[in-house]
């Protein structure tokens, strides 16, 4: 054999996928991607997540489950799980005691949550306390259009949602940096002291009421919500409300070959792996989609991953075939879909560029998160490792490996290990993402598209 011969035979082929991209793909890739943008634009938190998901169900055939009801082949089943977490399945021809085939994504995001006394004045200002919720760099929210999503349960009963600074005709809100004028100590400090936890407060008004006493701007403020949502202070106490990025989804780059949005990570997966199911008609196994929250804050509580709620929706469907649950798991087999880290060449140092995964090289399969001496890994076996990747090959999905950085560097993880703990065979797969945890997160058309790929082939292996 020549050089050349030996080469095409042995080494592996890393491409980018555009090498690869047929019209046709091409094409679905664009209506993907303009499908999966109006998706993340009106979903910022898990709830907005889970209605989008309970309506699209619903318009689809999905039926929300009951505890002892018959199911068949085919049919379609949701649940809601408190509006904060949702699962869905289609039964399959085979028996669910012969396992199925699940996609685990989470719809919660990096962001900064209201305090539950958050509203104060400060010197003739109104504003927020916040508590940030999952891994912020705190310097990257000050000075950005934020906006108000969560709801609030009244006083009287009835709950409202709120959506503040969507709408181009709605104010925004935001946290205030340090002029560079007055920053020379602030400049000489580390970047993660810069903008300290207290110092994100979100800065509200400044008009007072027309009045004697103090605090008129804060009760301005607390007027204007008492019009608009009929809630007095202490409704506060009864609330979610998140601090999120203002504005939508936007094309990136000069040849728009990117999407920069907020909270790519993870609900660029979760859409990934719900669009698929919604079409998907008479799998062969029972396919089953998990949309989780509170993964960014270690995956605890009831509407997270680790919530017993997946066994009661899993046992449901087990129990309408007489099948035991623990049967099931053990011949399951789970996509832990979520984003994986970018091979960034203004930080090359950080990576390994031989085991990164790049922009449009395809999903990232990941066979371990974890950190140090792969701590806290769901550490994927070979065999594991084979179903995948003929799974993706078999589909035509382009597909590349993923590490999470240098070792020792930080690290990271996921669902996979919870799906695994339940004796289910799970692997990480997910889109890689630029400046992930940031308000503006980056990734590509491509890598997008081939992660909606790998699910749908995942449902039908
Ligand atoms: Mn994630
Ligand atoms: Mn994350």
């Amino acid at each position: 054999m020549t050089i050349d011969e030996l080469r095409d035979a042995l080494l592996l082929k890393k491409e980018n996928g555009y090498t690869r991209l047929t019209a046709q793909q091409r094409k679905e890739m664009e209506a993907y991607a303009s499908r999966y943008s109006a998706f993340i634009s009106a979903c910022k938190t898990e709830r907005e997540a889970v209605c989008w998901a309970a309506a699209a169900a619903e318009a689809n055939g999905f039926r929300p489950v009951e505890l002892g009801m018959q199911l068949h082949p085919g049919d379609k089943v949701y649940f809601n799980n408190r509006g904060k977490s949702i699962l869905l399945a289609v039964m399959g021809t085979d028996p669910i005691k012969d396992g199925a085939n699940i996609c685990a994504a989470h719809i919660d995001s990096p962001r900064m949550d209201l305090k539950p006394n958050p509203l104060y004045e400060d010197n003739e200002l109104a504003y927020f306390k916040t508590h940030y919720y999952g891994g912020i760099k705190k310097y990257q929210w000050t000075c950005v259009p934020l906006a108000i999503h969560g709801v609030i349960c009244r006083r009287d009963g009835t709950t409202v949602t709120v959506t503040i600074g969507e709408d181009p005709t709605d104010p925004i809100v935001l946290v205030s940096d340090l002029l560079i004028h007055l920053s020379a100590d602030q400049l000489q400090k580390p970047l993660a002291k810069g903008i300290e936890a207290e110092q994100l407060n979100i800065l509200l008004g400044s008009e007072p009421l027309d009045g004697e006493g103090s605090d008129l701007v804060k009760l301005n403020i607390l007027k204007l919500l008492n019009e608009k949502y009929g809630i007095t202070e202490a409704d506060f106490h009864s609330a979610e409300l998140c601090i999120v990025p203002a504005g939508p989804c936007r094309e990136a780059g000069l040849d728009r070959s990117m999407l920069g949005a907020y909270g790519h990570d993870d609900r660029v997966c979760a859409y990934a792996q719900l669009e698929p199911i919604l079409n998907l008609e008479h799998p062969r196994r029972t396919a089953v989609c998990v949309l989780a929250d509170k993964e960014e804050i270690g995956s605890v509580g009831i509407s997270s991953m680790e919530s017993q709620a997946f066994e009661y929706f899993m046992e449901i469907l087990c129990s309408s075939q007489g099948a035991r649950l623990t049967e099931c798991f053990l011949n399951s087999f789970c996509l832990s879909a979520d984003v994986s880290i970018a091979f960034d060449p203004n930080f090359a140092e950080t990576c390994d560029p031989r085991n990164s995964a790049r922009l449009n090289h395809g999903v990232g399969v990941c066979k371990y998160t974890g950190n140090r001496g792969k701590s806290f890994a769901s550490d994927a076996s070979a065999e594991v490792m084979y179903k995948i990747r003929t799974i993706l090959d078999n589909a035509g999905v382009l597909w590349q490996m993923a590490t999470l950085g240098k070792v020792d560097l930080g690290g990271g993880g996921t669902v996979a290990y919870i799906m695994a703990n339940r004796n289910i065979p799970t692997v990480d797969a997910g889109v890689p993402v630029l400046c992930m945890h940031a308000p503006l997160e980056v990734v590509s058309k491509l890598d997008c598209y081939m992660a909606m790929e790998a699910c749908k082939a995942v449902y039908h292996s």
